[in-house]
């Protein structure tokens, strides 16, 4: 089976996981800190909180900017249910709006109809490890005073216009078990904006300033030294994975191209999307349905996953929710029933992509 996710550690990894551990100093200390100088200048951000996971991250980033139950945060109808319960968690409420249907990103003409005089932020994910149209949004929330959070968790080393997501706002990355690199559980938060950086610090260490001085409720959201070593470790090779899977997706777009009941992704110009995903879409004309040409996948060894099956407000935990307000999303609730992700990772070769890319059109042609 071709599996959508390949995790692989080299010896450099288990190195540093083995001199952590040989030094008895597990809890958050100096590895966590060569972790974050080092994903700070990935992401371009003069500062990087470490945190116990994406969810946790985004947790902080909305924490440290102190909002009220009636400020608003905007967010996409596709995401992953994290971001929703991240807004939730902050105390605020989400407002949903619908995404583009060509890059599948939150839709900045959207967006701008939702904001009110409750907005207080705008958070865009950049779904599959394609960044959002930052420069849009942020001509939006510049002049009204809005704060940009950026849900990164899909894409660390995204660009656009040569600009690293999570230095656009607050950005907030995920290292879990699935992501570009991952250190099982993991985050980060990132910024150039000092009183941020230091509100996540403390929040994130039990809203702890100096030894039992505490300054407000705070968590326990630290990463530990044996993930940061894992996280440090496969830094070095961010780029160059990312680089193989912009490859990889660029292999199977060839082959996929005369498809006619197929969308294939696409990146948006001026930006570098890191394919965390490879996401097609079977057209709702199609005779072969997204949900048998998966089955069928699946008898030709290839995995695949939908993400999501839902929108992330159609769960009948949020309905009722008087923090969660929805606007039309037809854009997104038709990608939710098209969507499709095949495997795109950094260690497939090009037999296995080919393979791919021939069950693919073999399953599409009925
Ligand atoms: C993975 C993910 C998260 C949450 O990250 P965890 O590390 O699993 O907590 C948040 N948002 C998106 C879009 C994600 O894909």
């Amino acid at each position: 089976m071709i599996r959508l996710t390949d995790v692989r550690l080299d010896e450099h990894a288990l190195a540093l996981v083995e001199e952590v551990l040989r030094s008895g100093q597990l809890a958050q200390d100096r590895m966590v800190a060569a972790f974050e100088q080092g994903f700070s200048a990935t992401a371009g951000t003069e500062h990087a909180v470490a945190t116990s996971s994406g969810t946790t991250a985004l947790v902080t980033a909305l924490q440290a900017l102190d909002l009220q139950p009636d400020d608003e945060v905007i967010i996409p109808a596709l995401t992953f249910v994290a971001t929703l319960n991240a807004v939730l968690e902050s105390g605020a409420t989400a407002r949903i709006v619908d995404i583009r249907s060509d890059d599948m990103t939150i839709d900045v003409a959207r967006v701008s109809e939702a904001i009110g005089p409750r907005t207080r932020v705008l958070l865009p994910v950049h779904l599959f490890g394609c960044p959002a149209d930052l420069p849009a949004l942020e001509a939006l929330a510049q002049p009204r005073g809005l704060r940009i959070v950026e849900d990164a968790a899909q894409a660390p080393g995204a660009a656009v216009q040569g600009r690293q997501v999570g230095s656009w706002g607050v950005g907030a990355f995920s290292f879990y078990a699935t992501k570009n690199i991952t250190t099982g559980e993991g985050g980060m938060v990132t910024t150039s904006d000092g009183v941020i950086a230091d509100r996540a610090r403390v929040l994130r260490n039990q809203g702890m300033r100096a030894r039992y001085e505490y300054e407000g409720i705070g968590h326990n959201f630290r990463m530990t030294e044996m993930q940061a070593a894992l996280g440090l470790a496969q830094l070095e090779h961010l780029d160059e994975w990312n680089d193989r899977r912009i490859e990889n997706a660029g292999r199977i777009s060839d082959a996929l191209g005369p498809v006619k009941d197929l969308v294939l992704p696409i990146t948006p110009k001026g930006r570098r999307h890191v394919f965390h995903q490879y996401s097609i879409r079977v057209k709702d004309s199609s005779p072969v349905s997204r949900d048998s040409c998966a089955s069928a996948l699946r008898e030709h060894g290839v995995e695949t996953g939908v993400y999501y099956p839902k929108l992330v407000h159609e769960y009948p935990c949020f309905q009722g929710n008087s923090r969660v307000v929805v606007d039309d999303v037809p854009a997104a609730s038709a990608v939710t029933r098209q969507i499709l992700s095949l495997p795109i990772h950094q260690w497939l070769e090009p037999r296995h992509l080919d393979h791919i890319a021939e069950a693919t059109c073999l399953v599409m042609a009925g």
